[in-house]
């Protein structure tokens, strides 16, 4: 199943599903498949978000490590592509179809993530309106960053770099090469109008300043690794980029004109932007979650209306 059927299939089960037949429901089906990247550099899709796996003198480093029960799956892949059970895995940010591996790997890898990535696994959190229990112990990260740190792997150079308050708070993108292959994490939902959660402390603002810092740091012949969808170059990220500003332009401008969300939505979004409407956040969703997020910060900076 591609991503966007998985993401209606995903909407339909939120109304009916606990959290684990969702996600029973979801990778029942899936199968882990490689595309080699570089040499010894593969994507690896399964039942969640992109993984991305280096293999080599050094084992394995893993971006990402799927939805928990397709741990199984992931280490097969792994093992059929001559590499063993990770040594090392870092999370993008602590949503479980990225860091679900976490408990299954994380007795032989060493986890790496952003502080905030830790001490969200470590406690329970909402997503989709869901519980989560904190994730067993060994599913939590040992080595922790705020900044940037770097690694030296398999002959590549990756650099380890946390951006704050973008899709969550915990948000790490993971550039090999000096931008020769950049992870983006859920930062770059490849082709599709993207998700910021408010509730896990990321923003609007965030995810646009993410996005430009994704094409400084990405070569002009790079390719970007999106959390969702497919492998892109640099061109498609810059698409992207354009849509978010003026996605977020037209609603500025809007707001200004004091017209209300439905007169902003019937005006729609300028014609670059139609074509990364999907059916997880339609164009219309879209423009009510950037104008919720500008009245939400407009709220938060009017002394008046701001709680002690
Ligand atoms: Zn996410």
């Amino acid at each position: 199943m591609n991503f966007r059927g998985k993401l209606i299939v995903f909407t339909f089960l939120l109304l009916l599903s606990s959290p684990a037949a969702m996600a029973e429901a979801l990778s029942a089906e899936d199968k882990v498949e490689a595309t080699p990247l570089a040499p010894g550099l593969y994507l690896l899709e399964g039942g969640g978000g992109n993984v991305t796996a280096s293999i080599g003198a050094d084992g394995v480093l893993l971006i990402d490590d799927d939805m928990a029960n397709m741990s199984d799956k992931l280490l097969s892949k792994l093992k059929e592509l001559g590499g063993e059970a990770p040594r090392l895995i870092v999370n993008t940010h602590f949503h479980y179809d990225h860091s679900g591996g976490n408990a299954a790997f994380g007795p032989r890898a060493t986890i790496i993530a952003a502080s905030a990535v830790r001490d969200r696994l470590m406690t329970e959190q909402t997503l989709w309106r869901q519980k989560h229990p904190p994730v067993p112990r060994p599913g939590w990260p040992l080595l922790t960053f705020d900044r940037e740190l770097q690694l030296h792997v398999n002959g590549h150079s990756v650099r380890v770099i946390h951006l704050p308050h973008a899709h969550t708070d915990g948000d790490t993108v993971v550039s090999f090469d000096d931008g020769k292959f950049v992870i983006a994490g859920d930062l770059y939902f490849a082709g599709m109008f993207p998700i910021f959660h408010r509730e896990h402390d990321g923003s609007l603002q965030g995810l646009l300043q993410a996005t430009e810092f994704l094409l400084k740091v990405t070569k002009p012949d790079g390719k970007v690794v999106p959390g969702h969808g497919p492998v892109t170059g640099r061109a498609e990220l810059q698409a992207y980029a354009a849509m978010l500003r003026a996605s977020i332009r037209t609603v500025r401008q809007g707001i200004r004109r004091h017209l209300t969300l439905e007169q902003i939505q019937k005006v729609g979004l300028p014609a670059i932007c139609e074509p990364f409407s999907h059916g997880f956040a339609t164009t219309e969703q879209w423009i009510a979650a950037i104008y919720k997020d500008m009245q939400a910060d407009r709220r938060s900076s009017d002394p008046k209306q701001r709680r002690t």
